[in-house]
């Protein structure tokens, strides 16, 4: 089950190396959930760190996706410490988790 599809890309600050990320390899979590005009908004995070397996460097990924109207994409965001991102995943709503309750 993913909110994602194709393929996340950076690039290591350090050594330059490209590191994809398939769909299947994000975990988004429902991180929030809130009422607004036109019904739920709910948003996704996946974290993600890992060494570069060229150069050892420290890689760190925040991954934000918001979905508002139900459904439908609405923003994202991405942090990357220690890489350079080059390209997003597209989104896919249908198969959204349901947000836990806050
Ligand atoms: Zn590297």
């Amino acid at each position: 089950m993913s909110i994602v599809n194709g393929t996340f890309s950076l690039t290591c600050n350090k050594c330059g190396k490209q590191h994809d990320f398939t769909a299947d390899e994000a975990d988004f979590d429902a991180t929030s959930g809130s009422e607004r005009q036109m019904g739920s908004e709910n948003g996704y995070t996946w974290e993600h760190t890992f060494n570069c397996d060229e150069c050892e460097n420290e890689i760190e990924i925040e991954y934000e996706v918001w979905e508002y109207p139900v459904g439908a994409f609405n923003n994202d965001q991405v942090e990357i410490k220690g890489g350079t991102e080059v390209n997003r995943y597209g989104y896919d709503f249908h198969d959204a988790p349901e947000p836990d309750d806050i």
